[in-house]
């Protein structure tokens, strides 16, 4: 059982002043792992009176002061590297190889590229006749997500204090503890009291409390649209700015030049990876009609090689739902797509065999699917597959395009005009042409509905600025 029942508010770990308790699941086992402390309003107004008070001298800190303080914060991330593993398996039931490559090894990047990158951020620039100069935006509240408990953590964070900004993270109280660890990191690397408070809690009563609060001047939010729009709602009165990394429907656009094999298993891997609870996720194969038929086959012959069950089994490639209600929604996806007229080709309703307990799905995949259906169109979320056919290239990019999100996309394929063709025509904010692998120094986030504002590297750091230019100084 993890025992983390307390905030932490001005470098100290305190109690709440409420008594509400929630609890903490293991998605594998379905047993409780321990308890957080829903959080109150009183609690939230103690932790940006904080973040406020510190916010003067932080904010006038050195960039090479702030540089070093993140790479004592990645250095005390490192040392906490098999602790992090094994929490982050047991709250969100993320199997270990995924989550030591993947979940661990992000958090620790952000720290790492943030350092270096500021001790180059040009804080004051010189225009035609003028200053322009960026400072510190203020007070951030941080409100994030259960799917990557320590990489939408750090993102932010990172950027946070290379910009000089203090704040308040509310973590998701599905996956609280990741952060909890990352709290303690902080505390031994040294952050200034005040200069990083955490409460836990409900998005009802923190989450809303912190999107309305009129101490806090920026909202950088990572969940759901609905949340997104209801943090808009609640930042519009104060104008107060707010950056939203949001979900998505991202296509894969396989190319009639590719090899079958490694596309199939591409599109299985962008489905199976962290079960489906990716964002970025390739959730719709848009495929040439000409190959569809070796490419079903070959989706066939290569699910196997990626294995559901225990998170902590270095084979599983796929673990749980995060949640009884996250299953139950992918459920009914499922339902939906074998109520219309696609195909099943995999997969299906109900829990893998031998993994009753636990909130298994199996890896699911439709064919025939219309670009328009419902399945097509909106984020699932777990582990299922459309496969859509196409005659052309541009109408491969019109289905592409065609849904209301703009986080990713993927081309696979062999030639190199088409390649470049394909990823410059397509309205989202990050693509990966065949083994493209992330850039921790170049922007993250969406076009249309995926979001507003970008995290990761300078253009993170830019977010939680505010521009101020300077004319007629003496010289
Ligand atoms: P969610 O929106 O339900 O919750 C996210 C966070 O918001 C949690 O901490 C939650 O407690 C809080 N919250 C809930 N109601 C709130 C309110 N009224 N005001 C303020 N905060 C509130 O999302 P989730 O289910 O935790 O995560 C899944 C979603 O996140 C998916 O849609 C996914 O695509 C998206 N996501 C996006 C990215 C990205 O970078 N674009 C990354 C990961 C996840």
């Amino acid at each position: 059982m993890y025992n983390y029942i307390q905030h932490y508010i001005n470098g100290q770990w305190v109690d709440s002043t409420g008594n509400e308790k929630i609890d903490v699941i293991n998605p594998a086992t379905e047993e409780k792992i321990g308890e957080i402390s829903s959080g109150t309003k009183e609690d939230l107004d103690k932790a940006v009176k904080a973040a406020r008070a510190a916010f003067p001298a932080f904010s006038q800190t050195t960039k090479e002061e702030r540089a070093a303080l993140l790479d004592r914060i990645a250095d005390e991330y490192e040392k906490r590297k098999n602790k992090f593993i094994e929490i982050i398996i047991a709250e969100l039931g993320s199997p270990v190889t995924f989550t030591t490559n993947v979940q661990y090894q992000m958090g620790l990047n952000h720290f790492r590229t943030a350092a270096k990158l500021v001790r180059d951020f040009e804080f004051t620039e010189k225009r035609e006749n003028s200053l322009v100069q960026k400072d510190a935006i203020g007070v951030a509240g941080l409100i994030t997500p259960w799917n990557f408990p320590t990489n939408q953590v750090s993102t932010k964070l990172a950027s946070a204090f290379a910009a000089g900004s203090t704040v308040v993270l509310k973590p998701s109280e599905e996956t609280p503890f990741a952060a909890m660890l990352l709290t303690e990191a902080m505390e031994a690397a040294g952050v200034p009291e005040g200069v990083f408070n955490l409460v836990t809690g409900t998005g009802d009563t923190i989450g809303n409390g912190i999107s309305s609060h009129p101490d806090i001047d920026f909202v950088s939010f990572t969940g759901s649209g609905k949340v997104g729009t209801k943090i808009m709602e609640n930042a519009a009165p104060d104008i107060k700015k707010v950056a939203l990394e949001l979900g998505g429907k991202s296509p894969i656009i396989v190319l009639d030049d590719t090899d079958i094999d490694y596309a199939a298993k591409k599109a299985i891997s962008n489905i199976a990876g962290n079960t489906g609870q990716v964002c970025t996720a390739g959730t719709r194969a848009i495929v040439p009609e000409s190959i569809h038929d070796d490419f079903i086959e070959a989706i066939k012959r290569h699910l196997s090689e990626f294995p559901i069950g225990d998170p902590k089994d270095e084979s599983t490639f796929t673990g749980p739902q995060v949640s009884e209600k996250q299953w139950n929604t992918v459920q009914d996806y499922i339902q939906t797509g074998i109520d219309s007229d696609a195909t099943l080709v995999a997969g299906g309703t109900g829990k893998p065999e031998g993994l009753e307990t636990g909130y298994y799905s199996k890896l699911t995949v439709f064919t025939d699917v219309k670009p328009e259906d419902k399945i097509a169109q909106e984020e699932i979320f777990g582990p299922v597959l459309s496969v859509i056919t196409y005659k052309d290239l541009d109408e491969a990019i019109d289905i592409a395009n065609g849904t209301i999100y703009g986080l990713a996309g993927y081309v696979i394929g062999n030639n190199p005009d088409t390649l470049t063709h394909v990823a410059k025509s397509l309205r989202s904010g990050r693509i990966t042409v065949n083994d493209g692998q992330s850039d921790f120094t170049a922007p993250f986030g969406g076009y249309k509905q995926s979001g507003i504002g970008r995290e990761w590297g300078d253009y993170g750091i830019e977010e939680f600025l505010e521009v101020k230019t300077i004319t007629g100084l003496p010289s």
